[in-house]
């Protein structure tokens, strides 16, 4: 079916085309994602808005004075992975984006469509939700600013509407702190998370000052896992310790029957991969057994 393809030299450009009301326009930036959903019938556009012509205006990724980071959101995946700010201040992140499909991939894909896709099974969400980024979007309507925690939502739905366009991502201080990201495919390396962990543990005065776990690709949405934080916060666990709160926090999530693996072994993974990477990322903390 034929579609237009409209091509904005300007950001306000691109908005004045999604604020007309037509639910079936919708951006386009690396395309890799939009591509296949109308080539299998999932998606059919009246028309797209190209963000290539305002791509140079979107695209900074920088540190900020604050000791934050902002990522231009239509910096590639593999611009985001080739920071040195990226890799220095959020190192989480430019490891997750190096097991993210591959090169390919990460040259076409940009950070905007990585954050408005919202497909079930992707990597960024959990790793975004535990660095506690803050996503802009930008509309006619004015800008605001959402919490990673409400972006991702549900079956490829986001918190973005349809007459905004994803303009930034803004990672805060994270002082000092370790972080990773457990990804676990069930065929190749470069498959799509089976699962998703991403723990991030800020430190202060040598003390565990906060815990942050989020999983991806198991439910229909990236989600926080609170009673991780809730438990682990200020503490100074144990081995023991540690293996509990993984495995209780694995209880807190709702496993569908129907993927490539069953509850019980998706319950079995969550557990196993939050204990190791709660240990990777806390397990100097001296053990008390
Ligand atoms: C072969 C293949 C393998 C993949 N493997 C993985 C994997 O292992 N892990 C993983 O996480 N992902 C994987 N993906 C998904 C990939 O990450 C997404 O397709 C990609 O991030 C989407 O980015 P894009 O720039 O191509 O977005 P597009 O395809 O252009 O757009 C995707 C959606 O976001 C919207 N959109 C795009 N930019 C903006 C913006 N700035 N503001 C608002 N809305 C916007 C579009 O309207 C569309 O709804 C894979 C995809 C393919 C094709």
């Amino acid at each position: 079916m034929p579609f237009d393809l409209i091509e904005p030299e300007t950001v306000d450009e691109a908005l004045a085309v999604l604020s007309e009301g037509d639910e079936t326009t919708r951006p386009i930036s690396g395309g890799s994602g939009l591509a296949l959903m109308m080539k299998y019938g999932f998606f059919q556009p009246t028309k797209l808005v190209s963000l290539r012509r305002i791509a140079r205006d979107l695209s900074a990724i920088r540190a900020l004075p604050d000791g934050g980071l902002q990522i231009g959101a239509t910096a590639t995946l593999r611009d985001v992975e080739d920071s040195p700010d990226v890799e220095t201040q959020a190192p989480m992140l430019h490891e997750s984006l190096k097991r993210l499909a591959t090169i390919r991939l990460r040259n076409v894909a940009q950070i905007g469509g990585a954050i408005a896709h919202g497909a079930p099974q992707m990597d960024l969400p959990p790793v975004l939700l535990a660095l506690n980024a803050q996503v802009q979007a930008r509309s006619r309507r004015g800008e605001r600013w959402i919490p990673a925690e409400n972006v991702f939502l549900g079956y490829y739905h986001t918190a973005i509407e349809p007459d905004e366009l994803v303009t930034q991502a803004r990672i805060p201080q994270l002082g000092d702190h370790r972080g990773t990201y457990r990804k676990v495919t069930a065929r190749s390396v470069d498959d799509w998370p089976l699962l998703g962990i991403a723990v991030l543990a800020q430190f202060e005065g040598g003390s565990i000052k906060t815990v942050t776990a989020a999983v991806g690709a198991i439910s229909d949405h990236a989600q926080l896992l609170p009673t991780v934080e809730a438990s682990l916060t200020g503490s100074e666990p144990s081995a023991r310790d540690i293996r509990s709160v993984a495995e209780d926090a694995a209880d807190t999530l709702d496993y569908k029957e129907g993927g490539m693996a069953s509850p019980a072994y998706q319950r079995r993974l969550v557990a196993t991969n939050l204990r190791l990477a709660l240990e990777s990322v806390i397990g100097d903390i001296e053990r008390q057994e």
